[in-house]
């Protein structure tokens, strides 16, 4: 069990960790948005830029009600998670593609952040700073949102493509819708492949 003393260390680390974290986000966000293809997936990425922006200040405000200096602390972790995404997003080869790509690279962010800032919250509430606790709730509350508007949005492009699929299309956009939906959906994807096993065992 951590003293409560290294408890507050911890904070005040893990408060550092994500700051820069945050940093880092203000600057991979314009370029995502830039890079979407979808319009409603280019104003997620724009809206959440915003609230990133706010979500600095909120930690500024935290770092002044608890007398300390506002500073970050190199976050490999969310360095490598862009990187990852970045890496992912140079190798898909057209826009539905990307765009699942990009989703799925940025809900891995949002839950960074939500596993990051309910730690915080936790840790602000036993330590009894409670004022600097509601300043991280009020965040952890934007990042599920953002991670549940992202899912949606995910969501809403596998039912157009199994909409236009119905309606006929050409066999390379199939081909193409294909690659994108299974990139979106490999949980999906697995499960019919055991259907199809099952199906073969009956038979
Ligand atoms: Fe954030």
């Amino acid at each position: 069990m951590p003293t409560l003393d290294s408890l507050e260390e911890l904070l005040h680390d893990e408060m550092r960790d994500i700051y820069d974290a945050e940093k880092q986000l203000t600057k991979a966000l314009p370029k995502l948005a830039k890079k979407a293809g979808a319009s409603e997936l280019k104003s997620a990425f724009e809206d959440h830029l915003r609230q990133t922006e706010r979500h600095v200040e909120r930690l500024e405000e935290a770092f002044e009600q608890l007398g300390l200096p506002v500073r970050g602390k190199k976050c490999e972790g969310m360095q490598h998670l862009i990187a990852e995404g970045d890496d992912m997003i140079g190798e898909a080869e057209d826009n539905a593609t990307r765009d699942a790509v990009m989703i799925a690279a940025a809900q891995k962010v949002e839950h960074y952040e939500i596993a990051t800032y309910g730690t915080l919250r936790t840790w602000a509430n036993l330590l009894g700073k409670t004022d600097v606790a509601a300043l991280f709730e009020e965040t952890l509350e934007e990042e599920k949102e953002t991670d549940q508007n992202l899912t949606s949005i995910a969501e809403s492009f596998v039912n157009e493509a199994a909409a236009e699929e119905g309606a006929g299309e050409t066999e390379e956009g199939a081909r193409k819708r294909g690659r994108a939906v299974s990139v979106r959906h490999p949980r999906a994807t697995a499960a019919e492949k055991r259907n199809n096993g099952r199906s073969r065992a009956r038979r």
